[in-house]
């Protein structure tokens, strides 16, 4: 096959909203040693590529954008020996640059996907199955007959951890935005789910637990839900913050952590827990092994061509979407 000198891809100059991305020609070089060039047939859409827009985890610009992508390698660099001309193949690291027809990429951080995995799956199920993976066996490993709090239990991640956490054994409390979604959550599996912007939810978790709160809270929303959910925990309770889809938490004094029944706080992320290879593997592969077995169904619920990306920007923002959203160059 011919490899372009040219492809299109999803490019910023300046932070801001939807309206700062660009469908671009860019030129295709040759892969540098350790790198391998990738034609992408599905690219994942995930809100940390909302924060690189926006400037709230800054990228050095213009850059290209998004960390998640499936496709076929059609040429290596020197010293790629893992992985050759014709592999499928995903990825969800550093360098942005996902949202590309053609993109080159370090061999080092894509894993080959399983022909029982189709493209768009293998797209939407690396980022958000991987931080599932380290969330809930890793961060705070789940023990059959804890109680979960999952926050945005209908969205990307929500969807996979519902499922994954009722496999554990775990009794699951999920929240989510409107009637609607509170049923797309407990179709997925969750024991309980509350509508968290009608209801007074820390009291309906009290009330589901018998007032004695679960033993971990899930949190990718941030702001909004945060400090609340400290309310939330039983005494040694573990507060799990990684994600900002409100706006970043603010600051928490460890005192808090004390008078909350000496709760525990961490804020994790991906990169840190997969940051060596055989960290990516087992992530990766714990994930591809729920996928493939159907105890985890990726809801891959809205494609888009990729270069409207910034639409696809505005729903996820907009919290229009649930489950997985995969661009299609
Ligand atoms: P989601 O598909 O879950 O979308 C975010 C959801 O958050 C929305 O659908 C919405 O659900 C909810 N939400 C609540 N308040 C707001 C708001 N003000 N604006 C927008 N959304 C809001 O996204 P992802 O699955 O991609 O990511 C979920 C979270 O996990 C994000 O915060 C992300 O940054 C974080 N994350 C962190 C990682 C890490 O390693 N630390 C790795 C991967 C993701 P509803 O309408 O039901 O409220």
């Amino acid at each position: 096959m011919t490899i372009p000198t040219e492809t299109h891809a999803i490019r910023f100059a300046q932070t801001g909203g939807p309206e700062v991305m660009r469908w671009e020609k860019v030129k295709l070089e040759a892969p540098k040693p350790g790198e391998i060039t990738i034609e992408n047939k599905a690219c994942g859409l995930n809100f940390i590529d909302t924060y690189h827009r926006s400037g709230l985890y800054p990228l050095a610009l213009p850059s290209g954008l998004g960390l998640e992508g499936c496709g076929i390698v059609r040429a290596v660099g020197d010293g790629v020996s893992a992985l050759k001309v014709g592999d499928r193949v995903a990825y969800c690291a550093a360098p942005a640059g996902a949202y590309a027809e053609w993109r080159n990429y370090p061999a080092d951080k894509a894993v080959k996907v399983p022909d029982a995995i189709d493209d768009k799956t293998a797209a939407a199920m690396m980022l958000q199955g991987m931080t599932t993976e380290y969330l809930i066996r890793r961060t705070y490993p789940v023990k059959a007959g804890d109680w979960v709090l999952f926050h945005a239990a209908a969205g990307g991640v929500g969807s996979i951890a519902v499922q994954w956490l009722k496999h554990l054994g775990a009794t699951v409390i999920g929240t989510a935005g409107g009637a609607e979604k509170c049923a797309k959550a407990k179709a997925l599996g969750a024991d309980h789910v509350i509508d968290y912007r009608a209801e007074d939810w820390v009291k309906r978790v009290r009330e589901i637990t018998d007032g004695k709160g679960v033993h971990v809270v899930y949190d990718g929303v941030g702001k909004d839900t945060c400090i609340p959910s400290m309310d939330c925990l039983r005494p040694r309770g573990y507060l799990v913050t990684f994600g900002n889809a409100s706006g970043p938490v603010p600051a928490i004094e460890p005192l808090t952590l004390s008078q909350k029944g000496s709760i525990f706080l961490t804020r994790p992320t991906l990169a840190a827990y997969t940051g060596t290879r055989a960290e990516l593997e087992l992530s990766a592969h714990a994930v591809m092994d729920v996928v493939a077995k159907g105890i985890v169904r990726i809801a891959v619920n809205h494609t888009y061509p990729l270069k409207d990306a910034a639409q696809a920007h505005r729903d996820l923002e907009g919290r229009k979407t649930t489950g997985s959203v995969v661009l299609l160059p």
